[in-house]
C-alpha cells in the first residue's frame, strides 16, 4: 500500500512537473551584453517570440513560457524588447540589459596573412562567411532542448568569451566564444544531443562544425585537427565528433567553443553547470 502511494505521488510529481514546465534545463540568466534573458511568458498557445528580428527559443507549456533570448555583444545597455505574438496579438516584453565590461587582450600571430588576409584569401574569407552565416542562422523545431550542456573538452579555460581584441596590435572582433587549453589530439564531444548541420575548412576558424540543438541553439567548434563526423549526423551528449588541434588563426592547440541563439553569440558558460 505505502509503495502504491509512493509511486502514485511520483506519478502526479512527474505529471506536475511535465505540466508546468518545472523540469526545462534552463542556461544561467545573465542579462548584459553577450548575455541571456529568460522571459516568462503566460498565453495559452505557444507564442512567437522575436528579438531585433530574429525568432527566439521559446519552451515550457501552456501559461507557462519561457523565452530564452540571446543578447548580442553589440546591445547597448538599457531597456531592449522582446516582440511576443500570440493569438493574433502582438505584445512587447520589456527587459533591461545591464552594461558589462569585459576585458581586452592583445594577440601575436606570427602569420601575418591570418589578420592581414591578401586578395586571395578575401575571396575566399567572403565565401565561407556565407556558409557560415547560414549555419549560425539555421533554426529547425525541436521542443526537447536541453539548455544544460557538458563542456566539450576537457581542460582550462585559456581566453574568455567577450574579451575585446587586438590582433598584431590591430583591433578586431570580439571573443565570440569560449577557449578550452586541450592538447592536440584531445577529444571534442558534443555538450548536447543535436544534429551536424555544416563541417568545413575555413580560414578564420579551421576545422569547424557545427551542431543544431533546435529553436536557433547552435554549437561551433573552431580550429580542429580532425572531424570525425559528417554533415546529416545526429550526435548525443557525449559522443565523440572530432580532435583538438590548431588549424586557421591561433597562436597555439585548444577548442574554440561558441554558443549561438537567436544567431547571436553568447557566453557558453552560462550553458555548464556551474560550481
Ligand atoms: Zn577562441
Amino acid at each position: 500500500m505505502k509503495n502504491n502511494l509512493l509511486t502514485l505521488s511520483l506519478y502526479i510529481f512527474i505529471l506536475t512537473s511535465a505540466v508546468t514546465g518545472f523540469a526545462l534545463d534552463l542556461p544561467a540568466e545573465s542579462t548584459v551584453p553577450g548575455g541571456v534573458a529568460i522571459i516568462s511568458i503566460q498565453t495559452l498557445d505557444k507564442p512567437n517570440a522575436f528579438f531585433y528580428e530574429k525568432k527566439v527559443m521559446v519552451l515550457g507549456s501552456s501559461n507557462n513560457w519561457k523565452a530564452i533570448v540571446g543578447i548580442p555583444l553589440s546591445a547597448k545597455p538599457g531597456i531592449h524588447n522582446l516582440q511576443v505574438k500570440s493569438e493574433g496579438i502582438e505584445t512587447n516584453y520589456k527587459f533591461e540589459v545591464a552594461n558589462k565590461d569585459y576585458e581586452t587582450q592583445y594577440l601575436t600571430i606570427k602569420n601575418k596573412r591570418k589578420v592581414n588576409p591578401n586578395e586571395q584569401d578575401m575571396t575566399r574569407i567572403i565565401k565561407e562567411k556565407k556558409l557560415i552565416s547560414k549555419a549560425k542562422s539555421h533554426w529547425s523545431n525541436n521542443e526537447a532542448i536541453s539548455l544544460k550542456f557538458i563542456q566539450p573538452a576537457e581542460g582550462p579555460y585559456s581566453s574568455p568569451f567577450g574579451l575585446r581584441r587586438y590582433f598584431n596590435e590591430q583591433p578586431r572582433k570580439p571573443h565570440s566564444g569560449l577557449d578550452i587549453a586541450a592538447p592536440k589530439g584531445a577529444p571534442i564531444v558534443a555538450p548536447a544531443n543535436g544534429t551536424v548541420i555544416n563541417t568545413g575548412n575555413y580560414f578564420f576558424n579551421g576545422n569547424t562544425v557545427f551542431l543544431d540543438h533546435g529553436q536557433g541553439l547552435i554549437t561551433m567548434y573552431c580550429h580542429m585537427d580532425s572531424i570525425n563526423i559528417e554533415e546529416g549526423i545526429q550526435v548525443k551528449t557525449g559522443d565523440i565528433i572530432g580532435n583538438v588541434g590548431l588549424t586557421g588563426r591561433v597562436t597555439g592547440a585548444h577548442l574554440h567553443w561558441s554558443v549561438m541563439l537567436n544567431n547571436v553569440t553568447v557566453d557558453p558558460l552560462l550553458f555548464l553547470a556551474q560550481d
